[in-house]
């Protein structure tokens, strides 16, 4: 299968193996099991044909952080037996539509995308995107809203509470900013205990991001290559 895959898209393999051996010894060098540890790969701009190659090497979770490209996309490969992960910014309008195929959204911020998202029958896991900026533009609930936005999405039977999420800052360290999300954690499992889960690290930061405790990984370019343009 990986010579398939190799053929359509050189390097996806021998990069995803990379990628994998560098979790693990970010793993062993923080004292953690690699086990803890999930890869969501983000896809995010590359056709659905390097999805397929993806999926024929063993990758179960991919992420997209643009609704109608996600919606294609998991329409186009409805019959492998993929997660989709929405990492992005999302509209309140489009929320509900984004319910019907992701299995985790990662960018919950606010009450009334809770409530769009609450909408389905489908149980979708949330991650709360925490904003570790002073920038309200950059996406993310603000820190002192946190808890009373863990309160709102424990309130909504179809959503299951995962943890938090955040993207590190440009201007700032990233360990130092995980830190900071390894303490947002602690105050949503003192209110929600099983919402332990940490959605951090991306291709420039994914071990800092296991030293601070990162459960879910997002990682894109290290893996896919160069992202096209978007369409
Ligand atoms: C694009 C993206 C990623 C992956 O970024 P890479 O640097 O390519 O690994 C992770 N998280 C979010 C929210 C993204 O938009």
């Amino acid at each position: 299968m990986s010579e398939v895959s190799d053929a359509a898209f050189p390097g996806l393999s021998n990069r995803l193996l990379r990628v994998r051996s560098g979790i693990e010894e970010a793993c062993r060098g923080a004292g953690r099991s690699p086990e803890e540890v999930e890869l969501i790969v983000v896809t995010k701009f590359h056709p659905p044909e390097l999805i397929s190659a993806l999926a024929a090497l063993g990758v179960r979770d991919v992420g997209e952080n643009r609704h109608q490209e996600a919606q294609a996309k998991a329409e186009a490969l409805a019959d492998l037996d993929l997660r989709w992960h929405f990492v992005g910014q999302l509209q309140t309008k489009k929320a509900r539509q984004a319910a019907r195929y992701a299995h985790a959204i990662h960018s919950v911020d606010r009450e009334r995308l809770v409530d769009a998202i609450a909408d389905d029958d489908r149980t979708i896991d949330v991650f709360l995107q925490v904003n570790l900026t002073d920038d309200p533009a950059r996406g993310g609930v603000a820190p002192t809203e946190l808890e009373r936005l863990a309160e709102h999405t424990l309130g909504a039977a179809a959503l299951r509470l995962r943890g938090v999420m955040a993207v590190a800052p440009l201007e700032e360290p990233a360990a130092s900013a995980f830190e900071r999300l390894a303490g947002y954690s602690e105050r949503v499992r003192a209110i929600a205990p099983h919402a332990d889960a940490i959605s951090a690290g991306m291709t420039h930061d994914f071990p800092e991001a296991i030293a601070a405790g990162a459960t879910h990984l997002r990682i894109g370019s290290a893996i896919t290559g160069k992202r096209p343009e978007p369409r």
